[in-house]
């Protein structure tokens, strides 16, 4: 078995990992950190391709959710996590919810003005911006629907630089991880294995002694590894996090409490052109109903809008040789379903249990209910049901009675946000983990990742984990550092 010592040992390399080795790194620690999947630029696929999927998807994007309905999600497994794979929307959340979780979860220190000032300094760090360009047809189109309806929306920021090319057009990139803080991590010293995946901690009582862990080379040949620390942050996301732990026999209160946004999404007619592929994801939002329900323009390429248009086959592909009149929109609701990750005896990957609970069942069928107003208010001619052997609608009034009737077992249920599996706080009975990140049973382990978000923050959540595990590390350094 080969080995690699450090002082701090830092597991995965998505926003929560990169944020803390770079805060730590930079702060004069001895970093390594350990990501299983490889490092690609930021544009070495084309965004939501096959291509993309094998390269950067957790399982090329074949992961779901058992319960009531199964839900499929999506993970980043490359360096840089899911902000390589994302669309990069940025939010700060509503002062309420953070203030919610200060109370109900007793997080010391955690006084919202403090927290806006984190996020002020991760959107200069990083980088957030509207698109200088104006919006693209889909989401001007969405904006008049609101507009006519009088519901608030908006334009929404994103993890995003554009600058101008000699010919007077725009050049933009997604300032993912890879563009940003890897970067800045490793010019601060960092050493970043990449290809390495952590099976297990070993602990002697309260303290983690090392990492048992599996390089695979580039050419496929496994390498089994001993990586030694003085200092454990374990960063690899909601779902993989708990897997670890529960892995290595820390299972209280671990991985309980996963909860994520679940999304239904549907396909809209438009008579206009409408679809222009120049332009991009679309990322107007609704923010009436938020943070309960979010509605929102999609991508919306041709093999997107064939996922998401009923399942009449002839008809479908009738229908999209009038592509550019077709959009994707979603749904999303803050769900209070709290899901179980274990670990599997054998497999690789986690059992990931989750229920949809009625009150979020009936929060997507008031989402698409509402959101069909939308998209007819903006003009679209026809909604390709989401549902099996559903009807195709031209009426908004064909949904309104969804919230009460949302057919469960014949929705396709997706998310790509998960967090809370290891909640932040002193309340014993619901935090694994402590104010900062220290796991509360644990002396040196600290998680730094979508899973300590108390519940979910009813907006995209990159911008609060970051915000999140920039406050917790700059606690660590001040007390470890003279
Ligand atoms: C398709 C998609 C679109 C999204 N769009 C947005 C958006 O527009 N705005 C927004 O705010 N959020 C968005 N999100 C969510 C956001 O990207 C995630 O919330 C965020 O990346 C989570 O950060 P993290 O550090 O917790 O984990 P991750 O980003 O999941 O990173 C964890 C890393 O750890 C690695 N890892 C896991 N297990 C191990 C192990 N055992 N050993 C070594 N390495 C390991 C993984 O390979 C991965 O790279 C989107 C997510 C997806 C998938």
């Amino acid at each position: 078995m080969a080995r690699l010592d450090c002082d701090v040992l830092v597991v995965g390399s998505g926003p929560g990992g990169a944020m803390t080795s770079t805060l730590l790194s930079e702060a004069g620690f001895d970093v390594l950190m350990v990501e299983e999947g490889r490092h690609h630029s930021v544009d070495s696929s084309k965004s939501y391709t096959l291509e993309e999927m094998n390269q950067k998807y957790r399982n090329g994007g074949l992961t779901s959710t058992l319960g009531n309905v199964n839900v499929t999600y999506i993970e980043g497994k490359c360096v840089g996590g899911a902000s390589e794979i994302n669309a990069a929307l940025y939010h700060r959340p509503l002062a309420e919810t953070l203030e919610t979780w200060r109370r109900d979860f007793q997080i010391d220190d955690f006084e919202v003005q403090d927290l806006m000032d984190q996020f002020e300094t991760i959107e200069g760090e990083l980088g957030v911006s509207t698109r200088p360009m104006g919006e693209s047809p889909a989401s001007q189109l969405f904006a008049r629907g609101a507009e006519t309806l009088g519901w608030k929306s908006r334009e929404i920021q994103r993890f995003w630089k554009y600058s101008k090319t000699p010919e007077g057009g725009w050049r933009s990139r997604r300032q993912s991880m890879t563009e940003t803080l890897i970067p800045r991590s490793l010019a601060a010293g960092t050493r970043l294995e990449t290809g390495v995946r952590v099976h297990r901690i070993h602990f002697q009582g309260e303290h983690a002694l090392y990492a048992e862990a599996e390089r695979t080379t580039e050419d496929g040949r496994k390498q089994r590894l001993r990586i030694g620390f003085n200092k454990l942050f374990v960063c690899a996301g909601a779902v993989q996090t708990p897997l670890v732990l529960r892995r290595s026999g820390v299972t209280h209160g671990v991985g309980d409490t996963l909860q994520m946004h679940p999304m239904i999404r549907f396909a809209a007619r438009f008579p206009e052109p409408m679809n222009d592929p120049t332009w991009g994801v679309p990322v107007h939002q609704v923010e009436q109903f938020k943070p309960a329900i979010t509605l929102g323009c999609s991508h919306s390429s041709i093999p997107h809008v064939a996922m998401w248009m009923n399942r009449l086959v002839p008809d479908k592909v009738a229908r999209l040789e009038e592509w550019p009149h077709l959009g994707v929109f979603y749904v999303a609701v803050a769900g209070k379903g709290m899901g179980k990750v274990r670990p599997l005896p054998v497999f690789k990957h986690p059992l990931v249990r989750h229920p949809v609970l009625p009150e979020d069942l009936n929060l997507l069928g008031e989402g698409l209910s509402r959101l069909a107003e939308l998209v007819f208010a903006a003009g679209a001619t026809e909604v390709y049901s989401p549902f099996e052997h559903g009807e195709t609608i031209t009426h908004p009034s064909a949904w309104d009675d969804l919230p009460q009737t949302l057919p469960s077992d014949q929705i396709s249920v997706s998310t790509i946000h998960l967090f809370s599996s290891l909640p932040m706080g002193e309340d014993l009975a619901r935090c694994t983990v402590d104010s900062h990140g220290k796991l509360h049973s644990k002396s040196n382990v600290w998680i730094q990742d979508a899973s300590v978000l108390p519940t979910s923050p009813g907006v995209n959540p990159q911008g609060t984990i970051l915000t999140l595990v920039r406050r917790n590390v700059q606690r660590f350094i001040d007390q470890h550092t003279g």
